[in-house]
């Protein structure tokens, strides 16, 4: 049976972490396995740079695509000898970019981002391949583009999941396979992105049309954590999560791995195993069915957010009508609501403060409403809270809104 594993940025990030994970996966050879890679170390985020000045018709585009270069150069040169055809490759894949570069911007920016910040994930997997193979690590590259099919909503694409699954389960033949995370494919042969950390939703994926046995994310933490290590000293691993508590942790914050990660798994029973590439020996964690940590209390920070109220121009109540109106505006504006509480005339949201949306969305709800927004807030979860950890936790913060459920407590503060 099939085993997936992914490895993000952080496990590749120069020549001796690339060796690094060479090493783990010769001690896997004999599995049949999947391999999912992110872009190297910090090159998403470098691509966002030449994005955005792309689009501003900024001459530091080519400066910023210049480092990227550079970055993938310097790994290059000390992973394989000068003749390697990679060396091509890896050249025309920054061609491809500047080929986009010379046309001007399209009216989506969501699509120019999709076509140049993808090229990370391409890259990233053409010379782990290449290198794997160096090392006598047998492995065949594939596209992404060809395995999963999404819709054209650009930087946030949804899977067809019927197709992607006839796509995988015909292309994946041989032992070990490698391909990009967070890419897809529209039906009309456009390349999308799944969101930002999108690879392991990827890994899902994969796993899930090839009825996979387990899927591995390899990061460098220890596993799943009850709170981020660096803001609390606590912090302690939990070596068992369910499914559901996973998704709940991820979906306010919890940063070990995207949220949309856990439903295809959920729904074939396939764990999943969060292991630290520096210590490979260590359990992790492992997500599961039927397991419980109900009793040790998780921590999730989630920042940058904004907090919109919403209120009739004339102090009118807020009533169903407004709130499908005020629910559509966020659905046309590719809105997702983190938290929302309502009084009689008012009606507020927290949302991620996103630069390319909530302009945008704020303009459109000043046409019905009042709009007051506070902004640098943080949405604070706290699932199977107690009183000792809510009052620990409390006691520096600035609450602006404070919602409970019985497992969980969240607070919006500054
Ligand atoms: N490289 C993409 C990102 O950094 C996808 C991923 O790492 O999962 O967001
Ligand atoms: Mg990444």
């Amino acid at each position: 049976m099939i085993k997936v594993f992914k490895f993000g940025g952080a496990s590749i990030k120069d020549v001796q972490s690339i060796r690094n994970v060479g090493e783990i996966l010769q001690k896997y050879d004999a599995d049949s396995l999947v391999i999912i890679f992110s872009a190297i170390g910090k090159v998403t985020n470098m691509l966002e740079e030449v994005v955005e000045a792309y689009v501003l018709q900024n001459e530091k585009a080519v400066l910023a695509l210049r480092k990227v270069k550079d970055f993938h150069s310097a790994i290059l040169n000390d992973l394989l000898a000068e003749t390697h055809p990679i060396y091509d490759v890896v050249n025309n894949l920054f061609v491809e970019i500047e080929w986009v570069l010379e046309e001007e911007p399209n009216q989506d920016y969501a699509y120019d981002y999709d076509q140049i910040v993808s090229i990370g994930e391409f890259l990233s997997t053409q010379i782990m391949s290449a290198y794997l193979q160096q090392i006598g690590f047998k492995n065949s590259w594939q596209d992404a583009r060809n395995l999963i099919r999404t819709d054209n909503t650009y930087r946030n694409a949804k899977i067809d999941w019927e197709i992607t699954t006839d796509l995988i389960s015909n292309s994946i033949k041989e032992k070990h396979t490698i391909t990009q995370g967070f890419i897809g494919c529209t039906s009309e042969n456009f390349t999308t992105t799944l969101g930002r950390e999108g690879s392991d939703f990827t890994a899902a994926i994969l796993a899930y049309c090839l009825d996979a046995k387990e899927v591995v994310i390899w990061k460098d933490v220890p596993g799943m954590m009850n709170a981020d290590p660096k803001v609390f000293e606590q912090a302690q691993l939990l070596n068992q999560v369910s499914f559901d508590d996973a998704i709940e942790l991820a979906f306010f914050g919890a940063k070990v791995m995207h949220p949309k990660t856990i439903q295809p798994l959920k729904k074939k029973t396939i764990p999943l195993q969060i292991k630290s590439f520096l210590h490979p020996l260590n359990e992790g964690t492992i997500i599961k069915e039927g397991v419980s940590n109900a009793n040790i209390p998780s921590f999730i920070v989630k920042e940058n957010q904004i907090l919109i109220s919403i209120s009739e121009v004339n102090l009118a109540f807020i009533v169903e009508n407004h709130m499908s109106q005020i629910f559509s505006i966020l659905a046309k504006n590719r809105v997702g609501v983190n938290l929302m509480q309502n009084s009689a005339i008012s009606f507020s949201i927290c949302v991620d403060n996103d630069n390319h949306k909530i302009p945008q969305l704020i303009e459109d709800l000043k046409v019905f409403f009042e709009v007051l927004c506070d902004k640098n807030l943080s949405l604070f979860t706290l699932r199977y809270y107690t009183k000792e950890s809510v009052e620990q936790f409390l006691h520096d913060k600035n609450v602006v809104l404070e919602q409970r459920s019985r497992n969980t407590l969240q607070l919006i503060a500054r």
